[in-house]
C-alpha cells in the first residue's frame, strides 16, 4: 500500500554536541527503512537548537550539507525543552503529515518509530511512546518521577502514566494543539485532552547515550510546579481547605482558654503561642505563594510574548 505521508522527526536540541551524529545516523536510518517499506513517502530530521551554546547548531548545518534529510531551526534563545518542541511541532503542522518528537539524547527507542506509523497507518492520530521501565534511571530520578505522576493524577490532570515527550501526532491533531493559546507548555497533558484516536507503544528507556542530563534536581521541580500549576486549580482550594481547619481548631483553642481562665488557671502559654504564631505563620505564606505561582502564571498569558524567536533556518531543498 503506497502511502504518500511526509513524516518528520521533530528533536529540540540544547548543547548536545556530543550524541547529534549518532542521533542523526540512527534517525536516518529509521526514516530510510520506513521509505523503503513503503510506510512513509517521505521523511525529514527537524532540529531545534534551543539556543545553544555549544557547537551544535554547526554540526546540524554540516549534517544538511551532506544529509538531505536534514533540516534545522536555529532559535534565539534558550527557551526550555518545551517551547523548543512547540517551535518544531508548529513547523510540522504546517509543512508535514505527520510528526514524531523525540530528545536527542536517544534515550527513548527509535525503532519504536516502526511501531508509531504502524498505528498512524491504521488511523491513529496520537502514540504515545511509555516507558515501560526506569531500570536506567537512578532511584532518586525514578520515585520522584513516579511521584509527580500520582501527584497529577490526583489533582486531576489528565497524563499517560510514564509517558514523555516521544510522541507521534497527526496533521489534525498538531493543527488542533497549535489552537492552543497558552504560554505555560505542558505537552504531554495538553496533547491527552485534544482527545482524537490514540495508542501506546510501549519500549524499555536507556541510558543517556552521551553528554549529560539538561534536567537537573532544579529544573525538574520547576518542571513539576509547572505542570501541576498548569493543568490544576486544586490546590488552591486546598488552601481553603486548610483554612477551614485552622479556624476549626483555633475555636476549640479559645473554648479551652476561656475554661482555664474561669477555672482560675491561666497558664503561661508562651510555648503554644509561640508554636501556633509560626505554624500559622507558615500555612499563610504557603498559601500565597500558592496563590502567588498562579498569578504569575496569568502575568505571563497575559503579556501573550511569542514561544520563541528564529535566527536562522534552514529548509528542505524542495518544499513538498
Ligand atoms: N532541551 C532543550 N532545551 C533545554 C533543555 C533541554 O531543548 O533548555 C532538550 C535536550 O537537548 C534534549 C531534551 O530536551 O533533547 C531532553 O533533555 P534531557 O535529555 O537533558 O532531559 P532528561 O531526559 O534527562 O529528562
Ligand atoms: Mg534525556
Amino acid at each position: 500500500m503506497k502511502q504518500h505521508t511526509h513524516l518528520v522527526i521533530v528533536v529540540p536540541c540544547y548543547n548536545e554536541k556530543d550524541v547529534l551524529p549518532e542521533a542523526t545516523h540512527k534517525l536516518t536510518d529509521i526514516l530510510q527503512r520506513l521509505e523503503e517499506s513503503e510506510k512513509i513517502n517521505k521523511g525529514t530530521i527537524l532540529y531545534v537548537d534551543d539556543g545553544s551554546k555549544d557547537t551544535t547548531w554547526q554540526l546540524i548545518k554540516s549534517f544538511s550539507e551532506i544529509n538531505e534529510k536534514v533540516i534545522g531551526i536555529k532559535l534565539a534563545h534558550n527557551v526550555g525543552h518545551q517551547q523548543a518542541l512547540w517551535a518544531g511541532l508548529e513547523w510540522a503542522s504546517l509543512h508535514a503529515d505527520v510528526a514524531v518528537s523525540i530528545d536527542a539524547d536517544l534515550q527513548d527507542d527509535v525503532e519504536s518509530i516502526i511501531t508509531m506509523t504502524d498505528f498512524y497507518n491504521k488511523g491513529i492520530d496520537i502514540v504515545y511512546g511509555v516507558r515501560k521501565e526506569r531500570k536506567t534511571d537512578t532511584f532518586f530520578k525514578r520515585n520522584t518521577a513516579l511521584l509527580f505522576y500520582k501527584l497529577m493524577h490526583n489533582l486531576g490532570g489528565e497524563i499517560v502514566y510514564n509517558h514523555a515527550d516521544f510522541r507521534l501526532m497527526s496533521k489534525r491533531s498538531l493543527q488542533a494543539l497549535m489552537n492552543y493559546p497558552e504560554r505555560n507548555l505542558f505537552l504531554r497533558g495538553m496533547v491527552c485532552t485534544l482527545g482524537f484516536p490514540s495508542a501506546n507503544v510501549y519500549y524499555d528507556r536507556k541510558e543517556r547515550f552521551a553528554g549529560e542530563s539538561k534536567y537537573p534536581l532544579k529544573k525538574m521541580i520547576s518542571f513539576a510546579l509547572d505542570g501541576i500549576t498548569s493543568f490544576s486549580v486544586r490546590p488552591l482550594r486546598y488552601i481553603v481547605m486548610w483554612g477551614i481547619l485552622f479556624i476549626l481548631i483555633s475555636i476549640i483553642a479559645i473554648i479551652y482558654g476561656i475554661i482555664r481562665f474561669f477555672e482560675g488557671q491561666t497558664i503561661p502559654g508562651w510555648t503554644s503561642l509561640m508554636i501556633s504564631l509560626w505554624f500559622i505563620g507558615g500555612a499563610v505564606l504557603t498559601s500565597i505563594g500558592i496563590i502567588g505561582e498562579y498569578i504569575g502564571k496569568i502575568y505571563k498569558e497575559v503579556k501573550q510574548r511569542p514561544r520563541y524567536l528564529i535566527e536562522e533556518c534552514i529548509y528542505p531543498k524542495e518544499n513538498s
